[in-house]
């Protein structure tokens, strides 16, 4: 059976690999919900285009994903604009690097609050009408940081750890609803985000910037090569097909072979 007319939220897809899955989902015949921060043009541009592309209904949330309330009305507001909520994608995140002593307490209650506690939000509110429809897909974003860690990235990474452990519980729990709950654990992952860090890098290295993007970026990454946002969302529409439909609590890794080693 085909995604089409099926109804979707994406979090945190005003950019990088949650666009990625929005256009994914819309090229497939989903009606997608947006949410994210960023220019109110800007993102106004996005939601027209996938509309104009696709010829599906899409429309956008701007719902502050380390606020339980403001998620819970966003699920509210994507099932009466929609009808239905069949497919979530729990894809918000944002980094910070520091050794622990330093870490700011506020930097890791909002890190857990976005990558990790958002989810339980947007599942809770979303989950009872997946199971009356006996219908639903949820995917996380987690990261091959779901799996191992990484010095320095102490919130990140016990939030990483955590969503694969909620996709592991929720997955038990809605088992026999219909409803399939992943992970997607990237690598590295190109976005406009890590292609920028690349000049400055060139500079206080002295690297070239294939130097930069081999033994800087890629030093964990066999292939040494970047994971691209469209492979992560194809991985997000297979979860979507049929196909899929016996897998779940699982966590996919698409890392170039990191967690290998
Ligand atoms: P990105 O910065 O391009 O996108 C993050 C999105 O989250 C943006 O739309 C942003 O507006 C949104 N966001 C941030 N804080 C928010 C908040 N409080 N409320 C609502 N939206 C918010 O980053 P990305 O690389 O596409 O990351 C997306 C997900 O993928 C994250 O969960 C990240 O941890 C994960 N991931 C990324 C990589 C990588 O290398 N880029 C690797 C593994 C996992």
């Amino acid at each position: 059976m085909s995604l089409k007319s099926r109804k979707a939220l994406v979090t945190g897809s005003t950019s990088g690999i949650g666009l990625a899955c929005a256009r994914a989902l819309a090229a497939e015949g989903v009606d997608v919900c947006l949410n994210g921060f960023g220019s109110p043009a800007e993102i106004e541009s996005v939601r027209s285009a996938i509309e104009a592309e696709f010829k599906v209904r899409c429309i956008y949330n701007g719902a502050d994903m380390s606020k339980p309330a403001q998620i819970a009305a966003m699920v509210d507001d994507v099932e009466t604009a929609f009808g239905a909520l069949d497919i979530l994608i729990n894809n918000a995140g944002i980094q910070f690097v520091s050794p622990v002593e330093d870490f700011p307490p506020e930097k890791w209650d909002q890190i857990i609050a976005i990558n990790l506690s958002s989810a339980f939000h947007t599942i809770r509110a979303a989950t009872p009408g997946m199971k009356a429809r006996k219908w639903g897909r949820i995917i996380n974003t987690a990261s091959a940081h779901s799996l191992v860690a990484s010095p320095y990235k102490s919130a990140y990474v016990a939030a990483k750890h955590g969503i694969a452990g909620l996709t592991k519980t929720i997955g038990l729990e809605l088992a026999t609803f219909g409803v399939t709950v992943n992970c997607i654990s990237p690598g590295y992952v190109w976005t406009p985000l890590v292609e920028r860090q690349i000049p400055d890098t060139m500079k206080t290295r002295n690297m070239t910037r294939e130097e930069v993007i081999e033994k800087v970026l890629l030093t964990a990454q066999p292939t040494k090569q970047f994971v691209t946002v469209e492979q992560v969302a194809a991985a997000a529409i297979f979860l979507c097909s049929d196909a899929a439909s016996q897998i779940t609590g699982a966590n996919i890794s698409m890392d170039g072979g990191w967690t290998a080693a």
